[in-house]
């Protein structure tokens, strides 16, 4: 049977290659995005794919898009929490709506959204909840402590609550990118970006599609032992 998947700021950067790759596997896919509905339209209309949107950050606009997207596609069989930002400062500047906006993005989002899917998941007995960490979340980074300290959380979340569903067939997984060529990283000044390169063994920078097939295989029925698991691809940057 088709397989319901919804991925978070689906619709352009990682999570745009993640919603494709799993189209691909022929998944019937609900993009959301937050703001940006230029970029959100024009990918819809590409590529077939329906797009929501709201706010992540906000439990109950999550309690409702979800109903949405349940109503039109049907029940949640693989959810990607994909969508995140980051603030950076250095912790002696950061401010508390630096601290709590990264923390309510990209860690909060990610119990707020899964709570609406697993009961659905729960009833079929089949489920895959992907979340997207990052290296900066296993090794730390300076000027980013609030964007480090979310996806340090998420993989703890994902190790917690694997062992909750385990039983019902839900594996429960993270990916932990390293530097990928996205809008995230567009705004790096050429220095910066040269000392990133310097810092990466494979001398590039990893790309959106890298991810996505990574995705696409722990959402896969092969994937079905791993679980609790956060797959590094960094490009030997750092080893866990
Ligand atoms: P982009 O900035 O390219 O895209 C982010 C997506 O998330 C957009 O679709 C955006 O919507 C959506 N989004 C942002 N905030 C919210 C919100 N509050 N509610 C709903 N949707 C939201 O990011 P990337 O593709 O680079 O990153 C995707 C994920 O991968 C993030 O979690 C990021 O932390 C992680 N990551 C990225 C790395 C990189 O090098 N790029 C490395 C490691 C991890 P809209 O289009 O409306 O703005």
């Amino acid at each position: 049977m088709t397989k319901v998947a919804l991925v978070t700021g689906g619709t352009r950067g990682i999570g745009g290659a993640i919603s494709l790759a799993l189209k691909k596997e022929g998944c019937n896919v609900a993009a959301t995005f937050s703001s940006n509905s230029e970029k959100a339209n024009a990918f819809s209309s590409e590529h077939g794919i329906d797009v929501f949107q709201w706010n992540v950050a906000d439990a109950s606009a999550c309690e409702v898009g979800v109903k949405q997207v349940v109503d039109k596609l049907g029940t949640v069989d693989i959810l990607i929490n994909n969508a995140g930002i980051s603030m950076a400062a250095m912790a002696h500047k950061m401010s508390v709506e630096q601290w709590d906006k990264v923390i309510r993005t990209d860690l909060d989002s990610v119990f707020y959204m899964t709570r609406c899917v697993l009961e659905g998941m729960r009833e079929k007995s089949f489920g895959r909840i992907i979340t997207i960490s990052s290296i900066n979340g296993q090794k730390g980074e300076m000027g980013l402590v609030n964007y480090s300290a979310a996806k340090a959380g998420v993989v703890g979340f994902t190790k917690a609550l694997a062992q909750e569903t385990a039983r019902k067939n839900i594996t429960v997984n993270a990916i932990a990118p390293g530097y990928i060529a996205t809008d995230l990283l567009a705004d790096t000044p050429e220095k910066v970006m040269e000392s990133i390169l310097a810092r990466i063994p494979i001398g590039r920078l990893g790309t959106v599609e890298e991810v996505s097939r990574i995705v696409a295989f722990l959402a896969s029925d092969d994937a079905g032992f791993i679980t609790g698991s956060t797959i590094s691809a960094n490009g030997g940057q750092y080893f866990v």
